[in-house]
């Protein structure tokens, strides 16, 4: 190492270490990320075997061993099945036979007298001591890190192709990596705050690094785990904690808005058909309460599939109107946007409803040059919209609210587009997947949480069932039921991407034998996202008005739609719905005072649909549902963060090790300063984390 190398150990390049010349450290740098020592030492075990070396005095059948031998000779022995024996000697002196019935050609060539070789496996009795295909290595006794490999907890590491071709398999990596753990001169500097360590019951950094990679027991391996998850959890709050006060620190100036009496707001209250919930006039109350300030806000309203989220982002919107500001509406589908369209025009009075104005991707030339014109100008003012409102030529005279309904099909770029159309406009994002207590760590990142926790009362709960194809006449014979009593029904095909040529014929292929063979005494329709948007408009709105008995379709009316007269969801090959999907659909039905059913059908039975349709039938709490989501895919995905990453934690699990999260979460109240050594660590392992909600 050069005398004049300034940098702090940890931080040198891994060529630095004997043995890593330039192509290794290429294939370190580009294959597994590994760019300095530090990274190295973060670079941890996939996983272990135990290779604590057994008691020789104790050699019995039956029990799983790993124990240092010589090999004496070997053969092949041609019976029934050829085999490969190696005879060994153990250390204390007793013989024990290696066999092999698989790849024999190939092993006999790996044996030699007098070799040293570890083994592990299940000690048999049969013409003496035998272990049947033994896991073993060979070890140069004169060579003192051979013990690295023997005798102890062993790690395996990843590796890849070029890796491998550096001698960087997983043993390589253990060499590697031990003589980084013994070398003093590799010191980990302490990170964290030494009373939250204290508190914790930490260990050392240098001492949780060594152990992460040569544990001596299973305890020292849980206790360096559990130092280096709270470490990342640490800096994770750490980072999330600083967010929030550069938000509130830079939070962009605007002209208070003054909310007064507003007329529209209170002939809503007077024109809807039901009684606003406490947790719905809380929810206004709250948001409104908090945007009379000074900087612009942006909320997550969270309520689960049914709660009523649409009236009160429209209350809100109203007082924004009432003060001549511009409210844009976004909704990821075309089918929503309308149904939002439709709905607001008839909760609004005359005047209000003469001010709204709806922008899809449909709209024919003309017509949407006349209604950029009327956003452009503050003639329409609540515009809602599909994607195509993001387009550059899309230009408000004064945007004050954006809203955007089932945030999670949004990207995080999109939301900060429509914000760019305004002078610092609030915004409010909607979801209905709730975002579990633990990532409530939320409070410290850049959204508000609002929550409806209770749906609107008088709802009945949703039955839920599962049923096999044995049982689709039973299936068909209680939709006929509950159609002739007036209900309408869904039958939802999976069709997850609108590209699958395959799923679009099995559901076309469904709805012509549904009407025509199955029900063709009722009236049956097809809707899915192929369809023009003006076909789309006709079938939505036949159901709607109840013309449409029967609607086959697929997960285009996943989120948001609401007729509250269909109270069957039938789910299609159910097992191919991720959870919060299938809560979602679910959600289409129970939505009015009559019972409701919702009917997973499904034949399959792999352990991972098992887990996830008897989560569903189990539960109608979206929030509970929605942390076995998360158990099962992993934060990122279930809100919509895949690309974006969910910073990438490699131990900690904000559901399995919430009581940490919270932890460290509190800690970093306590403790909020960072060394720009910690900063920058977090930038380093945060780096795309750091867009997790931002304004
Ligand atoms: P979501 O939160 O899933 O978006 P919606 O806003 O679509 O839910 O509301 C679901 C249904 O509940 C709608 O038909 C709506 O009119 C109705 N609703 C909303 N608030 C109430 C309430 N306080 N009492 C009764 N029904 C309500
Ligand atoms: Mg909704």
């Amino acid at each position: 190492m050069a005398a004049a190398d300034h940098t702090p150990p940890l931080k040198r390049p891994v060529s630095v270490l004997k043995g890593v010349g330039p192509a290794r450290e290429k294939a370190l740098t580009e294959e597994a990320g590994v760019a300095s020592v530090e990274d190295l030492l973060y670079y941890f075990p996939r996983r272990y075997i135990d290779r604590t070396l057994s008691d020789t005095t104790l050699l019995q059948a039956g029990r799983e061993v790993t124990l240092i031998c010589h090999v004496q000779n070997h053969y092949l022995a041609h019976g029934k099945r050829s085999r490969l024996v190696v005879q060994c000697r153990t250390l204390s002196g007793e013989g024990l036979s290696l066999v092999w019935f698989r790849g024999v050609q190939y092993l006999r060539k790996l044996f030699e007298p007098d070799q040293t070789l570890v083994v592990s496996g299940r000690l048999e009795y049969y013409q003496g001591l035998q272990i049947i295909h033994p896991d073993f290595e060979s070890i140069d006794p004169e060579d003192e890190q051979a013990l690295v490999h023997v005798g102890r907890i062993i790690p395996l590491y990843p590796s890849g192709e070029t890796l491998k071709k550096n001698h960087l398999d997983s043993r390589g990596f253990r060499r590697l990596i031990a003589a980084v753990v013994e070398d003093p001169e590799f010191v980990a500097p302490e990170i964290l705050p030494p009373r939250a360590g204290a508190r914790q019951n930490l260990l050392p950094r240098t001492n949780a690094l060594r152990n992460i990679h040569y544990p001596e027991n299973q305890a020292q391996l849980d206790e360096a785990r559990r130092t280096l998850k709270y470490e990342e959890l640490f800096l994770f709050s750490l980072m999330m904690y600083h967010k929030a006060l550069a938000r509130e620190r830079y939070a962009r100036e605007i002209t208070p808005l003054e909310f007064g009496r507003c007329r529209e707001y209170e002939a809503l209250l007077g024109r809807l058909p039901f009684q606003m919930t406490e947790e719905q006039l809380r929810a206004i109350r709250e948001i409104l309460g908090l945007c009379r300030g000074k900087h612009s806000e942006a909320f997550l309203l969270q309520g689960d599939v049914g709660s009523g989220k649409t009236v009160v982002a429209l209350a809100i919107a109203l007082h924004y109107m009432e003060t001549g500001a511009q409210v844009a509406l976004l909704a990821p589908t075309e089918v929503l946007a309308r149904q939002h369209y439709n709905t607001l025009s008839n909760m609004l009075g005359f005047e209000g409803a003469t001010r709204l104005e709806i922008l899809t991707g449909s709209d024919k030339k003309k017509s949407r040059a006349e209604k950029l014109e009327r956003i452009q100008d503050g003639s329409a003012l609540l515009v809602v919209g599909t994607h195509s409102l993001l387009e550059d030529e899309v230009a408000f005279q004064r945007l004050g609210l954006v809203i955007i309904d089932e945030q999670h099909r949004f990207g995080v770029g999109q939301r900060e587009t429509m914000r760019q159309k305004g002078v610092n406009p609030d915004a409010i994002a909607m979801t209905a997947t709730p975002i579990p207590r633990t990532l409530c760590l939320t409070e410290f990142a850049d959204l508000r949480l609002v929550t409806l926790r209770e749906k609107p009362a008088g709802r009945k709960p949703i039955q839920t069932m599962r049923l096999g194809e044995d049982r689709r006449a039973a299936l068909y014979k209680s939709i006929r039921k509950r159609v002739s009593e007036g209900r309408q029904c869904y039958i939802v095909y999976p069709l997850i991407a609108e590209s699958e040529k395959s799923d679009l014929r099995a559901a076309t292929d469904a709805f012509t034998e549904l009407s025509q063979t199955v029900f063709p005494d009722f009236r049956v329709a097809l809707l899915h996202g192929r369809l023009k948007s003006a076909e789309k408009e006709i079938v939505m709105n036949e159901f709607r008005q109840g013309r449409v008995q029967i609607l086959v379709t697929t997960s285009v009316i996943e989120v948001g739609v609401d007729v509250p007269n269909a109270t069957v969801m039938v789910i299609e090959h159910a097992e191919r719905f991720g959870i919060s999907q299938l809560h979602q659909l679910r959600g289409r039905v129970g939505r009015g005072s009559e019972e409701s059913f919702c009917v997973l059908v499904s034949d399959a039975d792999s352990e991972d649909s098992e887990e996830r349709l008897s989560a569903v039938a189990g539960s109608e709490d979206g929030f509970h549902l929605a942390e076995v989501d998360m158990r099962l895919r992993g934060p990122g995905e279930l809100l919509g963060l895949r690309q974006h990453g969910l910073p990438g934690f490699k131990l900690a699990d904000l559901v399995h090790d919430r009581e940490l999260a919270e932890a460290a979460y509190r800690d970093v109240r306590e403790f909020p300063d960072a060394p720009p050594e910690v900063r920058e660590m977090i930038r380093r392992r945060f780096e795309q984390g750091i867009v997790i909600f931002p304004n």
